[in-house]
């Protein structure tokens, strides 16, 4: 038996997951996606990533990204090492990827704010 939270949407329902085999029993969830969210999170949980990049400029010393796509939670240290690796020289904005597929990982890293 497992307790998660779901966070799929603001209700943050607190569940309890029995599993039996390959079959879970979910309660506590007051809709279904929390039945899928139980199942992602034992099998595979992915995440986003909100964060920040350093720039070079003293205006706007940093700016902020995202991932464009959930990531595996257990990358994401690997993924927040990358990001601080990153220090921003020049213009940039909304939506401009600034790391592209990150490890691999089939997400981009792509800045949410601009510096012009
Ligand atoms: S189970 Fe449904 S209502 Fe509860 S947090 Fe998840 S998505 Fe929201």
């Amino acid at each position: 038996m497992k307790e998660l939270v779901c966070i799929d949407c603001p209700n943050s329902c607190q569940m309890i997951i029995e599993e039996f085999g390959d079959e879970i029993k979910v309660s506590g969830n007051l809709c279904k996606r929390g039945v899928e969210f139980a199942r992602r999170e034992l099998k595979n949980p992915m995440r986003t990533i909100s964060s920040t990049v350093k720039t070079i400029f003293p205006d706007t010393p940093v700016l902020s990204i995202r991932v464009s796509n959930e990531i595996p939670k257990d990358k994401i240290f690997d993924v927040m090492k990358e990001i601080n690796k990153v220090v921003i020289t020049k213009p940039v904005s909304v939506g401009d990827i600034i790391i592209e597929n990150v490890l691999g990982l089939n997400s981009d890293i792509i800045a949410t704010s601009n510096i012009f």
